[in-house]
């Protein structure tokens, strides 16, 4: 056995197609790819974890998030999306956002999200070729989308300044292992058609995603009926940007010809069930979607408006949420709902390699502590991780075969370092917010 890491006697949670799950198993991994899962492995490896009375199973994927908005946690909460946005959080981030703000937004999310077991991430937001190499230092996999709208933007005097820069952002990062870039239009209601059109064109240039935000608020609907006379989906059909290339975040407010046209044109939706909530937003039809065979993953969403990254909050708010609108709690079954931060997440992003654990396929993993008050008897391992667990039951986390976190403690970071920029940085926000 040719092995840089060799991790022994796990339970071993696939989530693979057939949902397999090896109770006690070793998994052997060369270079960045998984080469075995077997009951025992012959040989030794450079690095061995005995995992034993643990959880091995896929990294989590947050398909959605504006990952330095973690320096705004907190601090404009219980209010609607309209006022957040316009009052509060563009006006600071026109204010504050520079590749300082980013390193440091980025670096803490980072270490919030590794620690939570994310491994994959999914983000729109500005200066993305910061964020890009803070997480290639760190390790964290991460799909970045620099946002692109029609007015001036706290990076970019105009969208195209912004879709230069995407173009610019992929030429530096193609070949990368970790980072992979998208086209990131904000939303249909702050770019307007020609910019939409652009954006469409870069990401099939480039065969790139298109990120989006699209149908979050009833008024964002009402808006978009009154001007166009169609539903944003409706709208975005209309001037042929939808196709399976695009994700669309939040799909909070949809009518059944929406429904209809995603599945169509095989767009892929990220659910934000935390965000949603917070900003009273309005259920999204995720039950109703699943029905329709459309691929739905889960996002956080920023900081700002959830609180956390913890993508175990996430799936336990889901599991329950939609539970609740339908009366029935057959609905959105634990298994239905990791699935969704696992392997459906992959589908969106077009990955076979990660979100699922076999040979051949990327080390993107999570090592479990479950002996855990909490988490004992175990019977049932996806409610276990669904309605009970939390992202500090992660222990270690290998991304692209390379440990990042080894019984809790982060290998690529300086977590001190970390921790304290952010002190600073809120510091230098309180400060500017009390002289504005
Ligand atoms: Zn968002």
């Amino acid at each position: 056995m040719k092995a840089d890491l060799l991790i022994k006697n796990a339970l071993v949670l696939t989530m693979d197609d057939g949902l397999t799950v090896h109770d006690k198993a070793d998994l052997v991994i060369a270079g960045p790819k998984i080469v075995e899962i077997t009951p025992k492995a012959a040989g030794r490896a450079k690095k061995t974890i005995d995992a034993s009375g643990k959880l091995v199973m896929p990294g989590l994927i947050n398909m959605h998030t504006h990952a330095a908005m973690t320096l705004l946690r907190g601090l404009a909460d219980d209010m609607p999306l309209d006022v957040w946005w316009q009052k509060f959080i563009f006006p600071l981030e026109q204010k504050l956002l520079d590749p300082e703000f980013i390193r440091c937004g980025v670096g803490l999310a980072a270490l919030e999200m590794v620690r939570s077991g994310t491994t994959t991430f999914s983000d729109m937001y500005f200066y993305e070729q910061e964020a890009a190499e803070v997480c290639s230092r760190i390790g964290l996999r991460a799909y970045l989308g620099e946002g692109v709208l029609d007015a001036p933007s706290p990076h970019h005097p105009s969208a195209d300044h912004a879709l230069n820069y995407t173009k610019e952002l992929w030429s530096r990062w193609r070949n990368d292992p970790l980072i992979s870039i998208m086209v990131a239009p904000h939303a249909p209601y702050t770019c307007g058609k020609d910019n939409l059109i652009k954006a469409k064109a870069l990401a099939n240039e480039l065969d790139l995603p298109l990120h989006i935000h699209v149908s979050e608020t009833a008024a964002e609907v009402a808006e978009s009926r009154k001007n166009s006379g169609l539903s944003p989906v409706e709208y975005l059909d209309s001037i042929g940007f939808l196709s399976e290339k695009v994700i669309a975040v939040h799909c909070v407010h949809l009518g059944k010809t929406d429904i209809r046209i995603l599945k169509e044109r095989r767009v892929k939706v990220v659910h934000c069930q935390e965000s949603n909530l917070k900003l009273a937003s309005g259920n999204a039809p995720i039950v109703e979607l699943l029905d329709a065979g459309i691929t739905v993953a889960l996002g956080t969403d920023g900081a700002a408006s959830n609180n956390n990254l913890d993508m175990f909050d996430e799936m336990d708010a889901v599991a329950k949420v939609h539970k609740m609108i339908k009366a029935d709690p057959t609905v959105m079954d634990a298994q239905t709902v990791l699935k969704m931060a696992t392997s459906e997440a992959a589908r969106a992003l077009g990955r076979q390699d990660i979100g699922s654990l076999a040979p051949g396929k990327t080390a993107d993993i999570i090592i479990l502590d479950l002996n855990k008050p909490h988490l004992l008897p175990l019977y049932n391992i996806y409610s276990q991780l669904v309605y009970s667990a939390g992202g500090s039951e992660v222990e270690s986390v290998i991304i692209n075969g390379r440990l990042v976190m080894e019984n809790k403690r982060v290998l690529t970071m300086d977590e001190d370092e970390v921790l304290d920029n952010a002190r600073h940085m809120g510091a230098r926000i309180r400060h500017e917010i009390k002289n504005s």
